[in-house]
């Protein structure tokens, strides 16, 4: 099977009231622990694919090609969107041209007017090869140089402009924020998504920064009509947790526990599992 836009994946959920799970990829055990958890589970997944990852991973062109290899390889037969993660207006244009499914323009440090023309033309470029759109308004907030910011809370008249042009989904930061949660996070702002929800009808809303939020808050954000929720540092958090312990219990130096293979095997598993726990959590699990 190919890539597929995000498109239906979250019409859908938006329509069943679940969401469906972003997992950003980090290396190439990513790629497999997250198509496995998808398909072991009959549940569409995206995989998100940020600026650093994409350097890293040797630029958007390598990463669908492996992911589309793999696809084949492993025989996977459930929707699967490969998506740009906060993209700069030049990266969602190169990942347009380079096989992505999927584009999230994240023009929320501009001015709204050209965050605001900069989507248009983004949405011209990528409907116009079946690619979904994801756009932001407000930012998200997050760790940066070592201190935590609280989430920035999107205005409602702005979230109403942006769904009006023709994007797929929207992000709205409600407070929630990127990394590890503060210890006095006030929570996300429900009566805040509520009026973004009701102001941008049936548009499939996206929630950003979804490790380590409370599950009743995800329950209840999805209740409210997000669609779409994006997890990376709780599956990095469980990946290097298991290779943390394998070179603790000093397997590294047992006979051939040296080879790399060895020593990310257990990585590889947590990651799949956290995905599969998400996955419940958001009411996607199946929905393939
Ligand atoms: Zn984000």
């Amino acid at each position: 099977m190919y890539l597929v836009s995000a498109k239906e994946m979250l019409q859908e959920a938006e329509r069943g009231r679940y969401a469906v799970g972003h997992f950003n990829l980090n290396n190439m055990e990513s790629v497999r622990a997250f198509l496995l958890a998808a398909q072991e589970t009959h549940t569409p997944i995206i995989l998100g694919v940020s600026g650093g990852t994409a350097k890293y991973m040797g630029g958007y062109r390598t990463i669908t090609d492996m992911v589309q290899d793999f696809m084949h390889y492993l025989d996977i037969n459930v929707p699967v969107a490969l998506h740009v993660d906060h993209g700069k207006y030049e990266e969602a244009l190169a990942a347009i041209e380079q096989g992505f499914s999927s584009v999230m323009f994240d023009g929320s440090s501009y001015p709204i007017e050209e965050n605001i023309a900069k989507t248009k033309e983004v949405v011209r470029l990528a409907h116009a090869k079946g690619i979904s759109v994801e756009a932001e308004v407000g930012g998200i907030g997050g760790e940066e140089d070592g201190k935590i910011s609280m989430g920035e809370c999107a205005d409602p008249a702005q979230c109403e402009q942006m769904a009006s042009l023709g994007i797929d989904f929207l992000a709205a930061g409600i407070g929630n924020i990127h990394g590890k949660y503060p210890a006095d996070w006030k929570g996300l702002n429900f009566s805040l998504l509520g009026e973004i929800k009701r102001r941008t009808g049936d548009m499939p809303l996206v929630l950003h920064g979804g490790s380590c939020i409370p599950d009743d808050q995800i329950r209840k954000a999805i209740s409210l009509g997000v669609g779409k929720i994006n997890v990376n540092t709780e599956c990095q958090m469980a990946f290097t947790e298991a290779v943390r312990k394998y070179i603790e219990e000093g397997r590294d130096l047992t006979s051939k526990g040296f080879a790399p293979r060895a020593l990310l095997a257990g990585g590889l598993d947590a990651t799949k599992a956290m995905c599969i726990k998400k996955m419940t959590l958001f009411g996607c699990l199946g929905k393939a």
